[in-house]
């Protein structure tokens, strides 16, 4: 059965052209790019066109990107990294109730340590008010913190409005840019923001490696001591491949952007379409139009997400009930709560995530299928008799 992957807000596959940049950093120029001779200088040089590439990507200069291991780390550091450089200009932190985990478990961290967080509301579709970031500016107010876009329903966030806001209240802003890099235009001016993370596994690149972007000027203390590699932002031995492939992944998506997010709009309102036609009792997700060209996020009144998957998966199609993180999980998903859905709803939800190699055949397949296990699950289910 030739499979059907739909989850590339999860991962993506590794592009063959990011590979075939990354393989002789294994091999060949394997150096420590610390080292003083060729080998390591070597290694020393991809990086650092890699990191030009990763700041061209978002308008930056590369001597304000910084290497880490994951979209993860770069919203710790960004986070932590702007809390206790600034503990005492003041104690308070804004950010929003639909972060990824990344984001709100680090903020809860910081709340156990005495920071105080506050976590604004979204409306209906998932969208932060710009007026409530300014509204909760606080003369303790350090930092902001509210994502591009989420990784959950693809709402994209008015993150210049919040920018400006910022900026006049002289606050510092970052968000968590990990499901927007490489699929929409990111400029950091623009955008009006301090702070930005990204991950290379979700544009194509590898696993394990990401960027924080920090702007020129920010206070930030580094919570990884050690060597002075990333200009001592960041110390440990630079995961040279991993690097590497992210540049060339970049490279790949900056090239490829505007035609692949027409392409995948297309499909996505396709897929939306189509759902919303062929099964009754079902409501999107998130933003109709602020959404990431690549994501579908539905509820199905009646039925579990997971057996929804699981049914999926016997017929080869790959989607999710939510993160990647979450899904082991069965609490419902915070985001969807925040949206404002019954835990009922947030259960029944199901997230489609196009790439690269989605077709428009597969996305029929989705369309053919999805509707029968529904009705197959409706008729079994106790959720629909306890209604009747
Ligand atoms: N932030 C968002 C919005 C994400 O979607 C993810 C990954 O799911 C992360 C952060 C974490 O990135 P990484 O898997 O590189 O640690």
């Amino acid at each position: 059965m030739k499979r059907v992957y739909l989850d590339y807000a999860a991962t993506t596959p590794t592009h063959p052209e990011v590979v075939k940049a990354m393989l002789p950093y294994f091999t060949d120029s394997f150096g420590n790019p610390s080292s003083i001779y060729s080998y390591g200088q070597e290694a020393k040089g991809a990086i650092e066109e890699a990191r030009v590439k990763v700041a061209n990507l978002i308008g930056a200069r590369s001597d304000e990107i910084v290497f880490t291991s994951g979209g993860t780390e770069a919203d710790n550091f960004a986070l932590k990294g702007v809390a206790y450089a600034n503990e005492n200009g003041g104690n308070h932190i804004i950010t929003s109730s639909v972060e990824h985990h990344a984001v709100i478990e680090t903020c809860k961290f910081l709340e156990r340590r005495g920071f105080r967080v506050t976590y604004l509301p979204v409306d209906e579709y998932g969208l932060v008010a710009p007026n409530d970031v300014g509204e909760a500016i606080t003369d303790k107010t350090i930092l902001i913190s509210v994502m591009h876009a989420s990784n959950e329903v693809g709402t994209i966030e008015p993150i210049t409005e919040m920018g400006k806001i910022a900026k006049e209240a002289g606050v510092y802003f970052h968000t968590d840019a990990v499901q927007a890099a490489g699929h929409i235009p990111i400029d950091v001016n623009k955008l009006g923001v301090d702070l930005l993370s990204i991950s290379a596994h979700k544009l194509y690149g590898p696993k394990g490696v990401g960027a924080l972007y920090v702007r020129k000027g920010t206070r930030l203390i580094s919570f990884m001591h050690g060597g002075e590699q990333e200009r001592r932002r960041r110390a440990s031995t630079e995961n040279v491949p991993g690097i590497v492939g992210f540049g060339r992944a970049v490279e790949l998506a900056q090239q490829e952007m505007s035609e692949e997010a027409e392409r995948l709009t297309y499909l996505r309102d396709q897929l939306i379409k189509g759902l919303l036609e062929r099964i009754d009792h079902i409501r999107l997700n998130g933003h109709p139009i602020l959404r990431l060209p690549n994501n579908v996020n539905v509820s199905v009144d009646f039925v579990e997400g997971e057996s929804m998957l699981l049914n999926l998966d016997l017929e080869g199609i790959c989607a999710s009930t939510g993160s990647a993180c979450s899904s082991s999980s069965l609490e419902p998903s915070h985001v969807l709560l925040a949206l404002g859905l019954s835990p009922e709803q947030a259960h029944g939800s199901l997230r489609f995530s196009l790439g690269k190699w989605t077709t428009e055949e597969e996305i029929e397949r989705v369309l053919d299928i999805l509707p029968r296990i529904v009705a197959k699950l409706r008729a079994m289910s106790p959720l629909l008799k306890s209604q009747g």
